[in-house]
Formats: structure tokens, sequence, C-alpha cells
């Protein structure tokens, strides 16, 4: 009963061409090559013909995309296994040798990692990079040459970078950054010539919302919104099962949407934006104005005085929830997600402020019951993992083909529990 449930609910992630965009044949090789591995994922080790049952796919294509997967050794074969009619399939697993570097690339410091295939953290070091983009990039690129020399019999995929800004699909380079101002600077190049292994970049907001669709239990999601809230507000845009991009990969920016033309000047030049409301930044100048001789820095702090009942602290938070909500109503009325995803600092205060942007929004909504809001963390680990995924992307090439418009992840695994990482 179990196998024809989970038989069901597999064979319908298949790639359907009468459903999905007209799509290339190259196209629907590269997703059922994606679903071949997603199986290998979870269910390892599996035999081929467990692959070709669960995926629904013809098990000729199966065995040509394991084929492919051991040569290009991300896939191994290991012992046999006698099955009650005394026939011994090979069992394979993903190959726990072949590494991926992340970088997670914030205002004013990075972290870099190795995370295998399996989605598991096997080192981390955090960097400045506060010096500019030629420094903070080599400052990077020193910290993965020592990461990978600690590791030397590990096999290393490529680099996966998540950064505070807008990568444009094609190029691969830094549109758009206010918080980062690397734009102009060859990111990729630089990482590249000094690492010699291929690099693929994307928005934090994209990492986060990637990593929740390939490794976490969102998968099954079709529309949803992720919004990061820390010293900026991004957002990652979930319509109809396709991460969507837009025109050189800045769709989703409603941080920059104005919401008091008379507001403070923002670092994209334009004035109240959200960002400046809904931002950790806001909530500390929020109590700057309310406090003007105490001189707070972090949001840590803030919490913590709001924690011991400093009523300034706690009405500049109220102040950040519902400007919160207020944005979410452009977000909720223009895109209708059934679960809207927060990742950054603001999860850290999630049972102070989650309620009352819940309460918000509610009050807000045009018509029927609002998304469902989920806090995912404070996002390092899912934009590092997200890095992990735009490699494994690229080595499908699913990532490459429609880099031009948009990018469609459907993943249904939506009764596995989120993975602990090491
Ligand atoms: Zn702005």
């Amino acid at each position: 009963m179990k196998i024809s449930r989970d038989r069901e609910r597999e064979t319908k992630r298949r790639f359907d061409l009468h459903t999905e965009d007209p799509a290339s044949s190259e196209l629907a090789r590269d997703i059922n090559r994606d679903i071949v591995l997603e199986l290998l994922r979870r269910r390892q080790p599996i035999a081929r013909v467990d692959l070709a049952r669960l995926s629904g796919l013809q098990r000729s294509t199966v065995s040509l995309i394991v084929e492919q997967l051991i040569e290009e050794r991300w896939i191994v074969e290991g012992a046999t296994v006698r099955t009650a009619r005394g026939r011994r399939p090979t069992m394979l697993s993903l190959n726990a040798d072949l590494v991926i570097l992340v970088v997670d690339v914030r205002p004013n410091h990075a972290v870099c990692a190795v995370v295998d295939l399996n989605g598991h953290f096997l080192s981390r070091e955090s960097v400045p990079i506060a010096a500019g983009a030629e420094v903070g990039v080599a400052r990077i690129a020193e910290v993965l040459l020592r990461l990978r020399a600690g590791l030397e019999r590990k096999s290393f995929e490529g680099i996966g970078v998540s950064l505070p800004g807008r990568v444009e699909p094609e190029t691969q380079q830094l549109l758009w950054a206010p918080n980062l101002k690397w734009q102009g600077y060859d990111i990729k190049a630089a990482l590249e010539e000094r690492l010699g292994l291929q690099v693929e970049m994307d928005n934090a907001a994209n990492s986060c919302m990637l990593s929740e669709l390939w490794f976490s239990r969102q998968g099954s999601l079709r529309n949803a919104v992720l919004v990061t809230i820390s010293e900026g507000v991004g957002a990652a845009v979930l319509a109809n099962g396709q991460l969507l991009t837009g025109e050189r990969g800045m769709a989703g920016e409603f941080g920059h949407i104005p919401v008091d033309p008379a507001g403070p000047l923002c670092n994209c030049g334009e004035r109240g934006c959200w960002e400046m409301f809904a931002s950790t930044r806001a909530v500390l100048r929020n109590y700057a104005e309310r406090e003007p001789g105490k001189l707070i820095t972090s949001f840590t702090a803030l919490m913590s005085l709001a924690d011991q009942g400093d009523s300034h602290a706690i009405a500049a938070l109220e102040q950040q929830a519902v400007w919160i909500a207020r944005g979410l109503r452009m977000v909720t009325a223009a895109l209708s997600p059934e679960c809207i995803l927060f990742a950054g600092d603001i999860t850290a205060c999630w049972q102070r402020s989650g309620s009352i942007i819940q309460r918000e929004l509610a009050a807000r909504m045009l018509t029927g019951k609002p998304p469902a809001l989920i806090a995912i963390g404070d996002g390092e680990m899912a934009r590092l993992r997200g890095a992990a995924a735009l490699v494994l992307q690229r080595h499908s090439g699913y990532h490459r083909s429609t880099a031009s418009s948009s990018r469609s992840v459907q993943r249904d695994h939506a009764d596995e529990p989120h993975e602990v990482f090491a």
C-alpha cells in the first residue's frame, strides 16, 4: 500500500511536456536527470529498477542517466543486494566525495563553507569583506583555497555564491546591490581565476527559496514568496511553480518600492522604500529617534532591551512588524501566494513580531484568509545550501537552459522533515 502511494506521488513529479512550458527535449532530459538525482538523494542506496519504478521513467532512460552520472562521478555503485527472486541489483548512492564550495556574501562579511551533494556541511569560515570588492573577493578566495586544502581527498565540483543583490542570469554579473556596492567588479572571473572552478551566483532571497525547494519541506509549494529581512529587505517569488527572474534577474525587489514619498533616503536613491521601514536598520533608527542619548548598534542588542522590558525597544519592534505587514499587502495583492516564508534577522524575534505581522496582514487582505507565514531561520544555512543548489542546477543544465526566462523547480517531498546539518 505504501509503495503504491509512493509511486503515485513520485510519478506525478515526472516532467510532463503537456502541462509545463514548451520545452526542448534537452530540457526534458535535464529535468528527468534532476528527478533521478533527487530520488537518489532521498532513497539512497537504491537500485536502477527502483529508480525507474519511483520516477515513472523508462528503465532505458534511467540506465542512460545513471551511466552518465557515474561517468561524471556524481553517483557511485555499491554493494549488490540479493532480492526475493535471487537477482542481485547493484545499489547506487550519491558520491559523498564530491563537494561544492559555497559563499554567502553579506554587506560586511562573507561566510564560506563546503557542502556535499546530500546538503551536509563539512566546514565553515567567516571573513570580513568591508574593504571593497577587490579586497573582499580576494579574501573570500583565500578562505575557499584554505577550505579546499583542508579536504584534499574530496573532489570539488564548483562554487556557488549568494549575494545581497541582483545577478543577471545570462552574464552572471552583479547588476544591482545597494547595500554592497560591488557592481562593476567581475566576482565570477576573479574567483574562477583563483580557484579554477566554475562559479554560479544568485540573489540571497532566490538562494533561500532554492534551498527550501531542493533540500527542505517546502518542496510542494507552487505559489510562495520568500522575504528576507535583515539589514535590507529582499524577496524571491515562486509563481505557478516557477522561480521568477524577470528581465535581467531584477524581479522581486519589493523592498525598494516606496511606501512613503517623504520617508528617509534609501541606498537605492529613492525616498521612503519599504526597506527603510521594515529592515533591522529601520528598527535601530526608530529606536535612536525615541532614545536620542542611547547608542544601540545591533539588532540583537535591541532585542535584548525589548526582552528586558524597555518600552522604546518594544515599540520600535512593533512598528517594524506593522510596516512589514503593510508591505506584505503589496506582495499578497500582486502575487496571491499560498505561503510567505521569512528568513533573516527577523526570525530571531519571530515570537514577538510574527503574531503582529499575522494580525496586521489579516486586516489588509483583499479577500479571504491571509497566506501562511513561516519563519525558516536566520537564513545563513539556507543561503549556503541554496548556493550549492545553484551549482547542482547548473550541472544538470536546467539552470542554463531556462536562465533567460525563469526556473521551474518542482519538488514533492513535503513529507520530509527539515534535515539537521552538523
Ligand atoms: Zn530603496
